[in-house]
């Protein structure tokens, strides 16, 4: 057998692979809360903060599908066309022009054009931002949270290129399966990794104060039997007035993660609920189902990408001669900013129904859907959400069930729709 022909194997296996994945581990099962209670519940919220909400959401729009927009055609036509090869070939030169120096700094100025191209659209949302309250950045705090930005995606940038590309370069027949291995490894440990090593860039995190939240918050993590080592506040305060609460990492480096303007805009129950529901994400082992579609999804794509480097004329097109030269790597860029798009729905599906359990595990645990659904309001609120956005962005792009849903699971979950 050929390479090739290998190459079409482990595609097959591997997608076979994550759509089992897929299908067993993610909850397909729980259908949403009638209409009827989120309408009811919709109407229980207060009026002008629902229509700011949606002014707020108006008013980004222009810049959230503008940047799409825009990022996604930078990416086309340098992929798409010979310019982008040109530009690795031109920008790699002064350095030796060696495959070394194209893989590194052709790739790293061919994803800073597209950052800078784009920038207008990020500075445009900050304005907004700022417009309603949310944001409690001026200029400069922006500015370094986005050279930050860069310097942690240069880190990775420069390690995923320089390693795709030393094996596209040693091994180019096999390079599809090293470079598979390879892409899953970088997902698990990013996964590993970030919260412990990229996290800290942007915020600090202390321990929770000791207190009967505290206490609470670790019986409640007791009583679930979710093994967490502690809680941790985050100083979000600094750059935003939103609220929210995450749990990442696997084994050892997880945690749960408050934002200290949650401990402020909440009542304690509330934040019990919040907790309840980043609990869940522990108990279900969510971010080992996110991380495993992650490495799965990712050996996935450089299979598809070894395969698709068969495609003469889309070579052609792309003024290259091998998908796997470094002077092809805005053709990927282009290739993955088309999947990135295309996938959102999918991957959107797969959260809203993860994020629905995460919901239904903080119901059962706690058993209060008042707290829940007063929580789920506040959250709304503070945050500007729109409880109930317009059906094609939720279905294009939610990564949660709406406010009105979860409301209206609390109201099902009171009346004893397990
Ligand atoms: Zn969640």
């Amino acid at each position: 057998m050929t390479p090739r022909m290998w190459a079409v194997v482990a595609f097959g296996v591997l997608a076979v692979a994550l759509a089992v994945t897929v299908v067993v581990l993610v909850p397909w099962h729980r259908p949403p809360a009638p209409r009827a209670d989120q309408l009811a519940a919709l109407r229980t919220l207060p009026a002008d903060r629902v229509a700011e909400g949606r002014a707020f959401h108006s008013a980004l729009r222009p810049a959230g599908y503008g940047s799409l927009l825009v990022g996604l055609v930078i990416a086309l036509v340098l992929g798409l066309t010979p310019l982008g090869a040109r530009l690795i070939e031109a920008v790699g030169r002064p350095f030796g022009g060696n495959w070394v120096a194209q893989a590194i700094v052709g790739g790293i100025v061919v994803v800073l054009v597209a950052d800078l191209l784009t920038l207008p659209f990020a500075a445009w949302r900050h304005t907004i931002l700022v417009r309603y309250e949310l944001s409690t950045q001026g200029w400069g705090g922006w500015l370094v949270d986005l050279l930050k930005g860069f310097a942690v995606s240069a880190v990775i940038g420069v390690v995923a290129l320089l390693g795709f590309y030393t094996i596209t370069h040693f091994a180019p027949r096999w390079w599809w399966a090293w470079g598979a291995a390879g892409a899953a490894t970088l997902v698990v440990l990013m996964s590993f990794v970030l919260p412990v090593l990229v996290e800290p860039v942007f915020n600090r995190f202390t321990p929770m104060a000791d207190g009967p939240l505290r206490t609470e918050l670790i019986q409640l993590a007791r009583t679930d039997g979710v093994p967490v080592r502690d809680v941790l506040v985050a100083d979000a305060s600094r750059r935003t007035r939103q609220v929210n609460a995450y749990v990442s990492g696997l084994g050892p480096t997880r945690r749960i993660v408050v934002y200290d303007t949650l401990l402020t805009e909440a009542t304690p129950p509330e934040v019990v609920s919040v907790v309840a529901h980043e609990l869940g994400h522990a108990k279900d082992r969510d971010v080992f189902t996110g991380t495993l579609i992650g490495a799965l999804g990712a050996a996935l794509a450089v299979v598809a990408l070894f395969l698709l480097g068969g495609w003469s004329s889309l070579l052609r097109v792309a003024g290259v001669t091998s998908i796997a030269e470094p002077r092809a790597f805005a053709l990927l860029l282009a290739v993955a900013a088309v999947a990135g798009v295309v996938s959102s729905p999918a991957q959107g599906l797969v959260s809203r129904h993860t994020e629905a359990r995460a919901d239904a595990h903080a119901l059962a645990l706690t058993q209060d859907p008042t707290t829940f659904e007063a929580m789920q309001a506040r959250l709304s609120s503070v945050n500007l959400g729109d409880p109930d956005p317009p059906r094609w962005e939720y279905l294009y792009a939610a990564s949660h069930p709406s406010t009105v849903e979860r409301m209206a699971a609390a109201r099902a979950y009171a009346r004893g729709e397990r």
